[in-house]
């Protein structure tokens, strides 16, 4: 995901996160008591017309100030800059042009971007020309007036910006992977969120249609976006005592659905608990990819021989999710924290396959030549007469067959474990639908009541 960057610089408390809350369509402000100060780059999403950008709010820009934070804000003012199409120079319309206003302009004028000046806290439409034209004096073309607050003159400023931008049809939009991170408390979600977030570049984006409360995150890494949901159950108030009725499940079960790929987090130090086998029991039923973080791995007493030993373990007692891969992690010094990407793709690239009608059938022959379907006493062989892959996100496969009843759990464990060896899937529940006579003659009288058997 490629959207253009427009940065938004000005001093503190000129009102530029009321003006990127009203470009992104933010109503509930996120409202600052210290400006400009402990503020990190937020970036948000935002569109106009036919562009859409992302706005990234740099802080307040002082260059008058001797604030202990001085360096950091202008580094992340910096940061922003370099990566941005265009900037938006927020000033106060009220105060009219400052020396600080001077001073970033002379700053601004040294950078290749084009520079949109707004000049915010002009609600008043008359005067609002006045306290704008006296900003023509810093040297950075028209100045618009505009009210973050009211959103007048907004429209014109977006109008002239987006001219800079290239429209959303020459904007290659990689597809996002939706990851979900679950866990008992105190397993290390947080330590990992943060650590993916550190690393790559992250953007706050609030979701419509979710609860107020259920902040996404996109993660940007080399060419992939991935949109880790519902970032607002990880993190959590300090000096709280999360006992377990803090532990959320059904909050944790709004994430795995929303999901395509789920990080169930284990810590290494309990092992596996009867609240992960739940969690793991929800994700196989809900169809979704899975990867199994084994984290706090640096505080395990190790041998050569314990990893194995842990794996078939936790394997073992996560039998839902027995096909997922595992990872060893520590959060704490970041052992094979980006490894966890890595196997989320393959993870992902699994659950969305698709395989062709003659790669099942040449499996289910093979399978079938190994071992055929056990006969009943009373002689009753069940037959497998073709199977096709009728969906993907679990991959899905229909198994057409004379009679389901005929086929115990044995055998279609077996089938089943036949198409993980010939065609993989690891990292992915796959379902297998036995479908019978009978039922095929029902979908022939109504092909809306396909029935599972
Ligand atoms: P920032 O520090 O530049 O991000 O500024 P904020 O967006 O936090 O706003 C600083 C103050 O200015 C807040 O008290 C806002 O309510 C106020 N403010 C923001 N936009 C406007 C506006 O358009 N008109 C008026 N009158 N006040 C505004
Ligand atoms: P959450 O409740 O699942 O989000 O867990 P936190 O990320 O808040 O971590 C809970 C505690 O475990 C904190 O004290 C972390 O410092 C600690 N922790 C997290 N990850 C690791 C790790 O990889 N190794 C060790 N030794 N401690 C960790």
């Amino acid at each position: 995901m490629a959207l253009p960057i427009v940065a938004i610089i000005g001093r503190p408390n000129v009102g530029k996160s009321t003006l990127v809350n009203r470009f992104a369509g933010v109503t509930d402000s996120i409202v600052h008591d210290e400006p400009g100060v402990t503020r990190d780059r937020t970036y948000r999403r935002a569109f106009w017309q036919d562009r859409e950008f992302m706005v990234v709010d740099t802080g307040g820009l002082v260059f008058d100030d001797d604030t202990e934070f001085l360096p950091y804000i202008r580094e992340q003012a910096m940061a922003a800059l370099s990566e941005a199409r265009a900037a938006i120079f927020v000033a106060d319309g009220q105060m009219g042009p400052t020396e600080a206003d001077h001073a970033i302009a002379t700053w601004l004028r040294q950078h290749p971007l084009p520079v949109f000046l707004a000049i915010n806290k002009c609600e008043s439409p008359e005067q609002g020309v006045t306290q704008a034209a006296q900003f023509w004096e810093l040297g950075l073309g028209e100045p618009y007036p505009v009210s973050g607050i009211h959103g007048n003159g907004t429209g014109d400023l977006l109008d002239a910006l987006i001219q800079h931008l290239p429209p959303i049809s020459e904007i290659e939009e990689t597809p996002e992977t939706r990851v979900a991170i679950v866990g008992r408390p105190n397993v290390g979600k947080s330590s990992l969120l943060n650590a993916f977030v550190g690393e790559n570049r992250a953007i706050v984006s609030p979701v419509s249609g979710t609860t107020r409360d259920a902040i996404d995150m996109l993660v940007e890494r080399g060419d992939k976006t991935y949109r880790l949901i519902d970032t607002a159950g990880i993190r959590k108030k300090k000096n709280v005592d999360y006992g377990p009725e803090f532990f959320g499940i059904n909050r944790s079960f709004k994430a795995i659905r929303r999901a395509d790929v789920v990080l169930l987090v284990i810590d290494a130090v309990d092992g596996v608990t009867e609240q992960d086998q739940k969690l793991a029991g929800r994700i196989a039923d809900e169809g979704r990819a899975c990867v199994v973080v084994v984290n706090k791995w640096d505080a395990v007493e190790k041998d050569s021989y314990t990893i194995y030993d842990f794996e078939r373990m936790v394997r073992d007692r996560l039998y839902f999710v027995n096909w997922a891969d595992m990872i060893f992690t520590s959060a704490l010094t970041g052992q094979r924290v980006p490894k966890i990407f890595d196997l989320v793709d393959a993870a992902a690239e699994q659950n969305q396959r698709r395989v062709s009608t003659s790669v099942i059938n040449e499996v289910l022959e093979d399978a079938l030549r190994w071992q055929s379907p056990p006969a009943t006493r009373q002689g009753k062989q069940g037959r497998i007469y073709y199977g096709t892959q009728v969906q993907s996100k679990p991959p899905t496969i229909t198994l057409f067959v004379n009679n389901p009843a005929l086929f115990k759990e044995n055998y279609r464990r077996y089938i089943e474990r036949q198409f993980r060896q010939s065609l993989g899937f690891s990292g992915t529940p796959i379902r297998l639908i036995w479908r019978g006579k009978k039922s095929r003659e029902l979908e022939r009288d109504n092909p809306n009541r396909a029935t599972r058997v």
